[in-house]
């Protein structure tokens, strides 16, 4: 049985006043979802705060980036140990933002998710094709390249505490979603994938989300798809309303 994993991914939004009242409307408007994960990956700035708001309910923390060193004379940096001291139990890792923007590798998306899960943390790791290299018929090719490295040397131990986000790049904050069967076959595909990497059980028991442009009203059909574990939400998770109505439509969901 997979519960679904459904995160919000605030990104660089939100000082702590908003971050306050946005986790204060949406607690109470999923406090009954009980067969759903439900995280929300404020900035940095709003751990703390966000933290102090959700205790004692059924929203997790997450953060949206971490540095694989645990200390030192890394200006800027913020390691997992710090995370899980913040009150984190889940990190985005990999995200396309940081590998575009910041220049992350698959050997540092790698290193990253081993340091996070020595910590406890549990970690969302992205994958996902550029639109140019779906339309070359590139998308297994990149997505099988992002997870064998990612996954580099992990066991199927460590594999329980990974879950795997699908965010196709051409649907990131674009508006425009992949079909719920091309998510599906993707996810499908990446199922295949930790099967021979790692062993069937793994393959069956693995957590995958779709991220892309998930909005209330698409949801279901997602989420209706047999490989779909729930979602990755980036601007849909800002409204409090919106993101609990996509909590909503994964739960009692058989999966
Ligand atoms: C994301 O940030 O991972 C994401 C999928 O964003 P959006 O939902 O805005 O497309």
């Amino acid at each position: 049985m997979r519960k679904p994993v459904i995160a919000g991914n605030w990104k660089l939004n939100n000082l702590i006043g908003e971050a306050e009242a946005l986790v204060d409307e949406l607690r109470p408007l999923v406090a009954d979802v009980d067969d759903v994960d439900i995280v929300v990956c404020p900035p940095y700035t709003s751990l703390a705060a966000v933290r102090s708001r959700i205790e004692g309910s059924n929203l997790a923390l997450g953060a949206q980036n971490v540095y694989h060193e645990t200390s030192g004379a890394y200006t800027g940096e913020v390691s997992s140990r710090m995370l899980v001291d913040a009150g984190c139990t889940y990190a985005i890792i990999g995200h396309s933002e940081r590998r575009q923007c910041f220049g992350e590798t698959d050997a540092g998306v790698n290193k990253k998710i081993r340091a996070a899960l020595a910590e406890g943390l549990r970690v969302m790791m992205c994958v996902g094709e550029t639109l140019e290299e779906r339309e070359a018929g590139r998308m297994e090719e990149i997505v099988e390249r992002e997870v064998a490295d990612g996954l580099v040397d992990m066991s199927v131990e460590d594999m329980a505490d990974v879950v795997i986000a699908y965010e196709p790049i051409w649907a990131i904050g674009t508006g425009r979603t992949a079909a719920p069967e091309q998510a599906n076959e993707a996810h499908g595909f990446i199922r295949d994938l930790m099967s021979k990497q790692f062993d069937v059980e793994c393959a069956e028991n693995a957590i995958i989300q779709y991220g892309g442009s998930v909005k209330p009203d698409n949801v279901a059909e997602l989420m209706a798809q047999p490989h779909v574990d729930g979602a990755l939400v980036g601007g849909a998770s800002l409204v409090a309303a919106g993101f609990a109505e996509i909590v909503r439509g994964a739960s009692n969901k058989e999966r």
